[in-house]
Parts: C-alpha cells; sequence; structure tokens
C-alpha cells in the first residue's frame, strides 16, 4: 500500500512526501481506509508507530473535502484530546507539518499550552478546524461556550492509556456527552487496558478494532 493509492489530496500528498514518509505504517495502513469509510477505529498503537499520522491525515482529509465547495466556512470539525501539554505540542506539530500546503484552508491550534485563558479564547474565537487539548482544558471551553461542538465531526482520544490513569474519566463523559451523535471517533493506545475498555463503551458502538 502507497500514500498515492489511498485518494488523498494533492496538499496532503505533497505534505507527506515532504516529511520524507515513503509509505504507511502498519497503523496507517489499517487506520487510514478504515476512516474514510466512516468507521470509529480503536488502535493498539505506541508512541514510533506513526499513531499521530494515522489519525491526522484522514481527519485533515476529511477537512479538504468538506472545504471543496465551501472554502471560507470556518468551525471546529475535530477535537484531539491528549493526556499532556506535551503531548499536545508534538501533536499540532504533526499537524502544522501535515497541512503546510494547504495555506489556511486547515488550521489547527493547541489550547494545552501554558497561556492565558484569554489567549486560549482568542485562538479559539479564530474557528480552527483542529482543537488539540488536554480534557480538562476542552471540557472548560465547551462548557463556557468558548468552544463550539455542533461543527465537530471527528474526535480523537490519544493515548487513552495514559488519559484514563492520569484521572480524566469524569471529563471525557461530560465531554462525551455534548458531541453531536454523528462524530467519527478514533481511540489510540499502547495497551488495551480495562480502563480503554471503559472509554470505548463510551465513545464507539461498533469500532474497528486495530491490534495490529
Ligand atoms: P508517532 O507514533 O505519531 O509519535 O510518530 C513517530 C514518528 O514517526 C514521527 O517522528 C513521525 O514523523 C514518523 N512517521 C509517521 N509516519 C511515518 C511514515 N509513514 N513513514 C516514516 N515516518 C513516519
Amino acid at each position: 500500500l502507497s500514500f498515492e493509492s489511498l485518494g488523498l489530496d494533492q496538499r496532503l500528498l505533497q505534505a507527506i512526501s515532504r516529511q520524507q514518509y515513503v509509505t504507511p505504517t502498519l497503523v496507517q495502513a489499517k487506520a487510514i481506509p478504515l476512516a474514510f469509510e466512516g468507521k470509529d477505529i480503536l488502535a493498539r498503537a505506541k508512541t514510533g508507530s506513526g499513531k499521530t499520522a494515522a489519525y491526522a491525515i484522514p481527519i485533515i482529509e476529511a477537512i479538504i473535502r468538506a472545504k471543496y465547495n465551501k472554502p471560507n466556512e470556518r468551525a471546529i470539525q475535530a477535537i484531539i484530546l491528549v493526556p499532556t501539554r506535551e503531548l499536545a505540542e508534538q501533536c499540532l506539530k504533526v499537524v502544522n507539518k501535515l497541512t503546510v500546503f494547504c495555506g489556511k484552508l486547515v488550521q489547527g491550534v493547541n489550547i494545552a499550552q501554558n497561556i492565558p485563558d484569554q489567549v486560549q479564547r482568542s485562538l479559539l474565537s479564530e474557528c480552527p478546524d483542529i482543537v488539540i487539548g488536554t480534557p480538562y482544558r476542552v471540557l472548560q471551553h465547551i462548557k463556557s461556550s468558548t468552544l463550539p461542538v455542533k461543527s465537530v465531526r471527528h474526535i480523537v482520544v490519544d493515548e487513552a492509556d495514559l488519559i484514563m490513569s492520569y484521572g480524566y474519566q469524569e471529563d471525557l463523559e461530560n465531554i462525551q456527552k455534548q458531541l453531536p451523535p454523528a462524530v467519527q471517533v478514533f481511540l489510540m493506545s499502547a495497551t488495551l487496558t480495562p480502563e480503554v475498555d471503559v472509554i470505548k463503551g463510551l465513545f464507539c458502538r461498533n469500532p474497528a478494532i486495530l491490534t495490529l
């Protein structure tokens, strides 16, 4: 399987080749086609497996496609939940690299950074397409209506095992309750623990399970 055979937008393919990704990693080869079928995905994937691009590529592609007919419409379409600030930074880097040829068409922001609330709000007020943050921060912004979820179509819970071990279960439950019913879910976890099973039950009905 090659990236070219996945039917990706040229701008995304160009960015992938600039990153010198030659072929999809295992988790990417499995997850990307399933994601295009609209499936929810639960993947056992560690750091180093290419897991970030495994969800970022199909999400960015979906956003590009959604904008074919309305390039100027801005709305938050994806939320990526991570356990720590460091992971949020890494994740935004991957998103930025993959969208480097998209200009302003696809924009990601990281609200997990150590910045004042005011600055977080101003980042969100520009209606980025992709919001990356920890469950607590994301929930606070949903509650205060600074992160409108009506247009969200994809949610990622990355490092789901760590997220649970950090005690974010209640925040996840409250975020889930606010999401539109048809969101596509990506759960990425290094280990498939009973706690991860709890998130699975919370977010998805019948995910494709990739144990790789
Ligand atoms: P991750 O598992 O998301 O933390 O990614 C680990 C590293 O793999 C990152 O430095 C990525 O840039 C790199 N990577 C992701 N996908 C590929 C690919 N298809 N080919 C080569 N490197 C990749």
